[in-house]
């Protein structure tokens, strides 16, 4: 842990609450909450935003960063949490990437979407610690993937973490979005590409959907292998971060 990070630790209140420091409402700053390891960047319209909807960048860092930290040993993270509805979900409203080089979280809100408040509530922390997941398995672990089996088995670590981190929640609904035949038509198709290097238009054909395969095949089959998997050998998603995904493929194909 650098001296940085053990000074924001010691900046926390007794209570271990945050210190957010707003961002200059008259400017386009960035306001900045710290907890722990986290560091969230978070844009003047984005905490606008959320103060406007009763939540404060403060309490929803918090809710995520305790239990995702008692699970899993965060590294140094950044997260930005901005408006920008472009990188959000359509019917949501918010959207969750990781960059997959430096491990950067950006969580991204459309100021337009009518139930953003509702999304906020049920979704802000399950997508946050689908995220830190990630991050930490890019910044220390074998990275996020680059054939289609290591791509759906990250994914799918990540959502069986959310069921770990919040088992109150259940999991995300790209997880289990599909199942039956139409999974199991999925994975013949994964079967045969498994090893495939697909870049980013692979990525999108596998996790949005294409003419051969339906939308979220690749969170609803990695969520499933990933599943099975760890329900057998009786493991957790949060303790198998570091894990290659070969260890986990090499079960089913
Ligand atoms: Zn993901």
């Amino acid at each position: 842990m650098s001296v940085l990070a053990v000074a924001l630790l010691v900046a926390c209140g007794r209570d271990g609450s945050s210190r957010g420091t707003g961002p200059d409402r008259s400017s386009k700053a960035i306001g900045t909450v710290s907890l722990g390891p986290v560091t969230a960047y978070v844009d003047a319209d984005a905490w606008r935003l959320l103060e406007e909807l009763g939540e404060t960048p403060d309490r929803l860092l918090e809710d995520v960063v305790e239990p995702v930290r008692s699970l899993l040993p965060l590294p140094e993270t950044e997260v930005v949490v901005q408006v920008a509805p472009e990188h959000a979900v359509g019917k949501y409203g918010i959207g969750g990437f990781t960059d997959p080089k430096a491990g950067r979280v950006y969580i991204s809100l459309d100021d337009g979407f009518r139930d953003l408040g509702a999304s906020i509530e049920g979704l802000f922390d399950r997508l946050l610690a689908h995220e830190l997941h990630h991050a930490l398995r890019i910044i220390e672990g074998p990275g996020y993937g680059k054939t289609v089996g290591e791509e759906v088995i990250t994914e799918g670590l990540a959502d069986v973490f959310v069921t770990e981190a919040f088992p109150d929640e259940g999991p995300l609904s790209v997880a289990v979005d599909l199942s039956g035949a139409e999974l199991d038509e999925v994975f013949r198709v994964f079967r045969r590409e498994v090893d495939r290097r697909y870049g980013r238009s692979g990525h999108a054909r596998w996790f949005y959907g294409s003419a051969e395969l339906p939308p979220n095949a690749g969170y609803s089959l990695g969520f499933d292998l990933v599943k099975r998997y760890i329900d057998e050998k009786g493991r957790s998603a949060g303790e198998m971060v570091l894990v290659p995904a070969g260890v986990i493929l090499e079960e089913f194909v």
